[in-house]
Parts: structure tokens; sequence; C-alpha cells
């Protein structure tokens, strides 16, 4: 199989990585920044040119695509699925998840379980929002937010009040959500591939920190799943419509809750941290699936 990479820079440890796999399995690999692609539309089909050359012979593609040009990046995933690409990760799904509001909607829908989150257009926070999510101390976050950054806790009902607003007068937009603090600024990061657990770890904050994330210094280390957190993350995952994923996961006293759900999910944290090759799973679940799904269109 010819397998490509969309991804914007082929030095990053997850392109690399997969780039290997492909290798690894007798396939040839490809890397193509999806910003560079033109895309062609009109009744003899769709096309995709890069750097000016039309791509005609792909097999499958992996998409990487960054929130800040999903846009773009979605358009030529989903140009790929128009001619019959196999994608590791359909469009539909990446545009799914980089609206936390949506993606908390829609597992709320499927029945999973989420800490308490209210929405509001409201210039002014009113009581009942915060009652919603049980009362100061609650986080606050930015719906486009990414790596933590966007992401407050705000200890009493006057710090809410004030950050509420001042988000509020910037235009941006926010989720109130109740804060779990029996998490202790821990979360799990999940990789679901293919409707299996692959690989877990456990995130957690610097000093001081309530935040996990790597990039904001958490620290990983490996960790055993309960069957539980096993069953909400493979749930979390096919309710967004991901086959690849990164399922974050708050552990709260009521049990696992999904925290959000990543469709362009890093490697290298994840493979440092359990020592499983998460490259080669995912080209494996492309091996699986490629030639049945050739030449059909993918879920729009
Ligand atoms: P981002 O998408 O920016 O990473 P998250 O929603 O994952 O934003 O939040 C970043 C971090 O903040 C999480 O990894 C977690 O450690 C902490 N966090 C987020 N929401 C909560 C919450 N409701 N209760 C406790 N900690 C939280
Ligand atoms: N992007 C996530 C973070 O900021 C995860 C990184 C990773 O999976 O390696 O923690």
């Amino acid at each position: 199989m010819k397998i490509a990479v969309l991804s914007r820079n082929s030095q990053l440890y997850s392109t690399r990585r997969l780039v290997e796999a492909i290798k690894a399995k007798g396939h040839e690999a490809l890397v193509i920044d999806h910003l560079k692609c033109d895309l062609t539309i009109e009744e003899t089909g769709p096309k995709v040119y890069y750097m000016g050359e039309e791509l005609t012979d792909i097999d499958a593609v992996i998409p990487r695509i960054g929130a800040s040009v999903t846009f773009y990046g979605t358009a030529v995933v989903r140009q790929f699925e128009m001619m019959g690409v196999f994608s590791a990760t359909y469009s539909q799904s990446i545009v799914r998840s980089r609206d936390k509001l949506r993606s908390l909607q829609l597992l709320g829908g499927a029945g999973l379980p989420l800490p308490k989150t209210a929405f509001t257009n409201y210039s002014r926070e009113d009581k009942s929002l915060l009652e919603h999510v049980g009362g100061a101390p609650v986080i606050i976050k930015l719906l486009e937010g990414t790596q933590g950054l966007g992401v407050v806790l705000a200890e009493t009902r006057k710090a809410a009040q004030s950050v509420i607003e001042a988000f509020h007068g910037l235009k941006a937009r926010i989720i109130v959500q109740e804060f779990i603090k029996e998490a202790k600024a821990s979360d799990l990061r999940v990789f679901v591939v293919d409707g299996k657990v692959i690989g877990a770890m456990k995130r957690t904050g610097q000093e001081g920190e309530f935040r996990s994330n790597l990039h904001r210094g958490g620290k990983a280390e490996v960790v055993k799943l309960s069957r539980s957190e096993k069953s909400v993350a493979i749930k979390a995952a096919n309710a967004m419509g991901l086959s690849v994923a990164g399922v974050d996961l708050l552990q709260s006293s009521r049990g696992p809750l999904i925290l959000e759900v990543n469709s362009s999910p890093g490697l290298e944290g994840i493979e440092r941290a359990t020592g499983v090759d998460i490259a080669g799973n995912i080209i494996e679940y492309i091996e699986r699936n490629q030639p049945k799904k050739k030449g059909t269109i993918s879920k729009l």
C-alpha cells in the first residue's frame, strides 16, 4: 500500500513514528503537508494536487491535523474520502472533536459519564449557572482551547463571576464545569485503536497545577485501567466515530468521567510511557480495513 501521513512537519515525533511503522510493515510512506494541497471539484470527480502534481495512487491517509488548521485540513481529508481513499480518521469526526461543546453533547447523548457541564450565552454570570454544576469551585474552559490553555480553576463564586464576565467581554465562548477535586490534578490518557485500548498513561500536573497536560509540564506514567475505565474510553471513541482516539478521563468518586476525545492524539508521551508500538497498531488497523473500504465513500 501507499500510505500518506497528512502532517505539516515530517520531523514531529508522531509523524516520524508513523512513517517508520508504515515502512516497517512493507508499505510505501509519504508525508503530505495538507496546507500545500489544492483541491479541485468538478463533475469528473474530486482531485488533490500536491505542489502542482495530481495525487492518484494513494491507498490510505493518516490525518494529523492541528487544531489551528481544522477547516482546511478536514477539507483535504474529505476530498480524499470522496476519492475513495481510506482515511484512518473520518473528516467529520475530526470536525466534531474540535468543538468541546458538540463533543460533550454527543457523549452525553450516548449516555456516557461526564463532569456536569453548563453552557451559556449570557454576558453576566447568574446564580443558577454555577448551581447547575454544583457551585464553586468550578472549571471554566474556552470552547476552542487546547493543551490546557484556556482552562481556568475558579475557587470561589466571586472568582468564577469575574472570569466568566472577562471571557464574555472578549466574546469568547466558554463552558462551566464541576471541578473534580478527587482527580488530584491527574487524568488518564487512553489510546484507543479500532475499538480496543492499546495503551494508557496517567498524567499528573506539576506541584500547584491542576492541569495535567504534558505541555503544561505534567508527568506521565503507565497505568493499568479498571474495566469501567476501558469500557468508557472505547464507548467514547465509538460515539465520536473515531477509530484512532486519545480519550482523556478523570478518575472521580463516581467512576471515570470523560474530559475529551482527541482525534490527532500525540504518540510521543504514550509510546514513551508505555513502550507500546502505537504507530504500528494504527498501521495494522489500516491493513485490516483498507481493502474492503477502498472504492466506497466514507460517511460524510
Ligand atoms: P485541553 O483540551 O486544553 O487539554 P482539558 O479539558 O483537557 O483541556 O483540561 C486540561 C486539564 O485540566 C485536564 O487534563 C485536567 O487535568 C484538568 N481539568 C479539566 N477539566 C477538569 C475538571 N472538570 N475537573 C478537574 N480537573 C479538570
Ligand atoms: N497533547 C497532550 C498534552 O498536552 C498529550 C500529549 C501526548 O499525547 O503525547 O498533554
